[in-house]
């Protein structure tokens, strides 16, 4: 077991704390000693001398996210978050080993100082601690309103030599503990390095815009009952100067926080639809999916933007599909839903995007003015031997079809999984095994040369 602060009546840096917070007096998360006493602390402790190898540990607890917090203010009123924060400061003190002081660093921050004897126990320790904080207090407050908790340790010196530098260790660790779900985490540098990364990476978001480091590929989309290839997808790429290729799984959420997610995709619109032009000139007929990201939905003008780059790159609405996913429904139901109302206006299709994946249910099919869903590849890379994935998808196929929408499957790798899908009525196939995504003049010969896969016996191999 560590030894507490409160443990230590001779430690010399007790004299320095002001504030002498226990579970009896704990009453109130608001008057807890704030965090300039919380540095103090630290900074009291860390510069006491050293007893043997007892270290210092400072946690920091987050009962729940900002974002939950203002939502509980706005929908049940201020004071009764006040009540949640008072209950989560009471709790959270009944926790802690016995003298423990309890710091308020937020409405739903707080943070303490453990010492520590071996870090074996101290691991016990935490992960006790960690269960009995997240273990609703039956006394507690009377709203059993679930939030995230995390928490965060950081240990001096290894962590940080100063208060400053040990309260940034143990908000990466909070940080960390919230995004993994683990009941605690320590800091750990790799920590630090994914931070400067996404902030290295946001930061270059706009001068790539400018420089010419986007360009779009194709993935082609074929006809299951026919083998032709009907059109592709557009998929956006980022080739970072300093650090190469960068997935659009890591660049997209980011740029997605950013006020240059609009400018980002009127580029992507603009340079999918001259590219359509150019092959419609060249008596080309893909039809081609373009990616609308969930902010450019939640957007006013979106619809009406993109009317204007048709007409500026005479390029036929029809000529277009736009995906769609999930999640932007969910973020402003009546918002998007007006902007794909006026896009399915203007004669775009819309795909439902990675259909299954968020939380919105069958309800989402009902509501969005959709053509086609599209079965993200989560289901269809083991398609041919997962047994869950199969009536997974053949009940999407099957309601799909009901409501009078074709289906895309994407991420079809194997002849048996698009065996399977052919099979059971899928009607278009996107993925590896007819091919991966194509650089524009690789995609145009696709188009003139194999537009039929060679997996179609009956059908031509190549068309000139
Ligand atoms: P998505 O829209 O679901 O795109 C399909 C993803 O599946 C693409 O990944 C594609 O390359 C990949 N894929 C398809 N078949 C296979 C396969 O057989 N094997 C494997 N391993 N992968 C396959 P990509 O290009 O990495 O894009 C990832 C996601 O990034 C996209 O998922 C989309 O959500 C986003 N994204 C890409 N381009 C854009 C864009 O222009 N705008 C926006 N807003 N998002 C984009
Ligand atoms: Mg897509
Ligand atoms: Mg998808």
């Amino acid at each position: 077991m560590p030894t507490m602060p409160g443990d230590a009546p001779d430690h010399h840096a007790m004299a320095l704390i002001e504030a002498h917070w226990s579970v009896d007096d704990s009453r109130s998360g608001s008057r807890l000693p704030d965090r300039s006493r919380f540095f103090s602390a630290i900074n009291a402790f860390i510069g006491a001398p050293p007893r043997g190898d007892m270290q210092i540990a400072i946690l920091v607890i987050d009962t729940a996210t900002p974002n939950q917090y203002e939502e509980l203010a706005r929908v049940l009123g201020r004071d009764e978050a006040d009540l949640f924060r008072d209950a989560s400061a009471r709790w959270i003190s009944a926790c802690l080993p016995a003298h423990t002081k309890l710091y308020s660093l937020s409405s739903v921050r707080f943070g303490c100082v453990l010492q520590v004897d071996t870090p074996s126990d101290f691991e016990e320790t935490l992960d006790r601690l960690a269960y009995r904080i997240r273990t609703p207090d039956p006394a507690g407050w009377s709203i059993p309103v679930a939030t995230s908790v995390g928490i965060g340790v950081a240990c001096h010196p290894h962590h940080g030599a100063d208060a400053a530098e040990l309260l940034r260790a143990a908000g990466s660790g909070v940080h960390e503990s919230l995004q993994s779900g683990k009941p605690w985490c320590a800091y750990s540098p790799v920590f630090d390095r994914a931070s400067i990364r996404t902030a290295h990476l946001l930061r270059d978001l706009g001068p790539a815009l400018t420089g010419d480091q986007f360009h779009l590929v194709y993935q082609p989309k074929t006809d299951l009952s026919t083998g032709r290839c009907i059109g592709a997808e557009a998929l956006l790429r980022w080739n970072h100067p300093a650090l190469g290729p960068i997935p659009p799984d890591e660049f997209v959420p980011l740029l997605e926080r950013t006020t240059l997610v609009h400018a980002i995709t009127n580029w992507t619109l603009g340079a999918a639809l001259r590219q359509v032009a150019l092959w419609r000139d060249a008596g080309l007929d893909p039809q081609i999916s373009i990616n609308a990201s969930m902010r450019d939905l939640g957007d006013d003008h979106f619809a009406a933007r993109l009317a204007g780059l048709f007409e500026r790159h005479a390029v036929r609405p029809d000529w277009i599909d736009i995906e769609v996913t999930e999640s932007a429904l969910m973020k402003d139901p009546v918002r998007v839903r007006r902007q794909l109302d006026e896009i399915r206006r203007l004669g775009v299709a819309i795909e439902i995007d990675d259909y299954g994946t968020g939380q919105s249910g069958l309800s989402y099919l009902k509501y969005i003015p959709a053509s086609y869903v599209k079965i993200p590849q989560v289901f269809v890379f083991q398609l041919a031997s997962d047994r869950n994935d199969q009536i997974m998808v053949r009940s999407t196929i099957d309601l799909a079809h009901d409501m009078g929408l074709r289906v895309v499957a994407e991420g079809i790798r194997d002849e048996a999984a698009l065996g399977w899908l052919r099979e059971h009525g899928c009607d278009i196939g996107q993925g590896n095994v007819f091919s991966p995504p194509l650089e524009a003049v690789q995609f145009e010969r696709w188009l003139r040369n194999a537009r039929y896969s060679p997996f179609y016996s009956t059908n031509p191999q190549v068309v000139t």
